[in-house]
């Protein structure tokens, strides 16, 4: 689950973590207010579009400014609109809500976030002195720039690991900037243990010019699968900033995650969802999404399930790739039967069923008078689903 950045910066306050003031607006004429508070005296303040995706800076979802005029005639042409950026979909982001903050002088940029470290089950610290907006680049032409330092969930935060990481910074041992970094890591690390995130990410993370560390920026990931001991969080979510395809799966406890190809992928289980996107890039074709119905799924989780994929206006072809386990493949049939009963087919339908109940599955198809392309298996269904969509057939 992500949260924006407003909300971000409170978790970090309630961590002890250095983060400016700000007022959340969701008008023009409260944006208005709030500038009029920190432009007061002719201090610049920042305008900062509040939406679940990075890089706004570069997309005019970051706007500094110096009136409270120039602030309500931005916020009338951000509130309501979509932003784009490199990190959302042609469609952009909806942007209800600005960030009005104090403007901080800055004198550097830095990048510091915490993370899994998977290969140590533990954490990871990653610090660098190229923070800003050009992290990615960074990484990608100067990975030696980028220090990477692992922290053992068994003992914890130790302070060589933030000695370590204010070297990357360039602050001196023993620097009050060194200090703060201790401090702020400790919290950072604390935080993202007790609340089971997935990321946390300051870029930027800055040095003022008053020579005090602030977090300019902040991106807090969370671990969807311990929500459940997190009840404060979930009500953090927005779900208009998320894909509506991905919410529907979810309200019908099935995933859901959109990709670029035109072939729908009617999977039960993650693993042969993953198998089933592969096999199909293999015979030429691109899966238009992830979708795993649950091992469980009922005929009316398998109708909702074709209503999210035949709404989408990018499908060439359906594939269904079942492998009945505790799922039953008759149940499987008589979902895809009701939900042509209500849609029309206008793809052409690819099935494969295999395991419990196949027999009774295929036979419940058959009888249903629906033009279905039967699979004898996985390869052939792939085959057959790429050559439908127009794909170059191997
Ligand atoms: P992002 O583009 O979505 O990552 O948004 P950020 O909040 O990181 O802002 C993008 C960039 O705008 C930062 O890297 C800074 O260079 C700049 N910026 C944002 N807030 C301030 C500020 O208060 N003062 C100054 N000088 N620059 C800022
Ligand atoms: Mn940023």
């Amino acid at each position: 689950m992500k949260i924006h950045e407003y909300q971000a910066r409170e978790l970090l306050r309630a961590y002890g973590a250095p983060v400016p003031e700000g007022i959340t607006a969701a008008s023009p004429e409260e944006v208005c207010t709030a500038a009029e508070r920190y432009c007061a005296g002719g201090e610049k303040c920042v305008i900062k579009a509040q939406v679940h995706a990075g890089d706004r800076g570069k997309s005019g979802g970051v706007r500094l400014v110096e009136t409270a005029e120039q602030a309500e005639e931005i916020a009338r042409a951000l509130l309501g609109s979509r932003l784009r950026t490199h990190q959302t979909g042609p469609e952009g982001v909806p942007v209800e809500k600005l960030l009005v903050t104090p403007a901080v002088r800055v004198r550097k940029e830095y990048y510091l976030s915490v993370t899994a470290d998977a290969e140590a089950a533990g954490l990871r610290i990653v610090a660098s002195g190229d923070g800003g907006t050009e992290i990615e680049e960074t990484a990608r032409e100067h990975p030696e720039r980028i220090e990477q330092i692992s922290v053992s969930l068994l003992t914890g935060f130790q302070a060589y690991q933030g000695r370590q990481a204010a070297q990357a910074f360039g602050f001196a041992p023993g620097s009050p900037q060194e200090k703060e970094l201790q401090g702020l890591l400790r919290g950072l690390v604390r935080l993202y243990v007790e609340k089971d995130c997935t990321l946390v990410e300051i870029n930027p993370l800055v040095l003022t010019e008053e020579g005090r560390l602030v977090c300019l920026d902040a991106k807090i990931n969370f671990d969807d699968n311990a929500l459940f001991r997190h009840p404060e969080l979930t009500m953090l979510q927005d779900m208009g900033q998320e894909d509506p395809a991905e919410c529907a799966a979810a309200a019908q406890g099935m995933s859901y995650v959109r990709m670029d190809g035109s072939v729908g992928c009617l999977v039960n289980g993650a693993g042969l969802a993953m198998a089933t996107m592969d096999i199909l890039q293999e015979f030429g074709a691109a899966p238009a999404n992830f979708l795993d119905v649950g091992g469980s799924a009922t005929a009316e989780r398998v109708r909702a399930a074709f209503e999210l994929l035949l709404g989408d206006p990018r499908m060439k072809a359906v594939f269904v790739n079942i492998f009945g386990g505790i799922m039953h493949c008759d149940v499987i049939a008589r979902g895809i039967t009701e939900a042509a009963r209500q849609m029309e087919l206008h793809v052409p339908l690819i099935v494969r069923l295999e395991g419990t109940n196949a027999r009774q599955g295929r036979e419940i198809l058959a009888a249903s008078g629906l033009e279905t392309i039967p699979a004898v298996d996985m390869a052939d269904g792939a085959r057959k689903a790429a050559a439908a969509a127009g794909g170059t057939s191997v």
